[in-house]
């Protein structure tokens, strides 16, 4: 089966290259930065190596006819939920990345001059860069009609999110104290607190 045959293999190929600049271009000076703490986790660090595999699948699948035989009959209707699921994972993708700038980190750190965010998107949700990894892996499972390359990282970034979240809000609990505790109060994890 030839690759790139459908409008939503370009519309994702796209997305993946317009995601992976924004991912480059700001993580670059924050991989620079010290660290002052760190929760060092095996099983973090695997849960975030498979959410890689996961982002990385729909290359094999574009570029190689090895996943052909998880294609499944996708109604182009869901395709185009998904181009609009996918561009705004890749809008809040872009303004998590400017408002957290050099707080970002892969793992689990604290940095010397760490400062709480919680102006921009940081207002509403405190994990805005989890939740638009979210909407990338639905966005993902709705542009790739295959089973394999379109969902395993829907399969894979949940238990990672679940895991991740409690470890992280304690980390930052442990540094910023009651600024969190009250940041916490006021926000939701993912979807917003709009009825307070
Ligand atoms: N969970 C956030 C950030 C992901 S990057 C999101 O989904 O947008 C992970 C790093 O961000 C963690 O190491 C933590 O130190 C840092 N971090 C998380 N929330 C933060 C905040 N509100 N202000 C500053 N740093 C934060």
């Amino acid at each position: 089966m030839s690759r790139l045959d459908t409008i939503f293999e370009v519309i994702f190929l796209v997305g993946f290259v317009i995601g992976s600049v924004i991912r480059k271009v700001y993580t670059t000076p924050s991989r620079r930065s010290k660290v002052v703490k760190k929760r060092k986790s095996t099983l973090d660090i695997i849960l975030v190596g498979l959410s890689g595999v996961g982002m990385a699948m729909p290359l094999v699948y574009l570029l190689t006819p090895w996943l052909d035989v998880a294609d499944y009959p996708l109604p182009r209707w869901l395709s185009w939920i998904g181009t609009v699921v996918f561009a705004g994972a890749i809008v809040l993708l872009w303004r998590s990345h400017v408002d957290l700038g050099r707080n970002w980190s892969p793992t689990l750190r604290i940095r010397p001059e760490h400062t709480l965010i919680t102006h921009g998107v940081y207002r509403y949700i405190r994990h805005p860069m989890y939740a638009a990894h979210l909407l990338w892996a639905i966005g993902q499972g709705l542009l790739l009609a295959n089973w394999l390359a379109g969902w395993i990282l829907f399969v894979t970034f949940v238990p990672f999110y679940f895991y991740r979240k409690p470890k992280e809000e304690q980390l930052m609990l442990d540094r910023f104290g009651d600024g969190y505790r009250q940041y916490m109060k006021r926000t939701g994890g993912m979807i917003p607190r709009i009825w307070k």
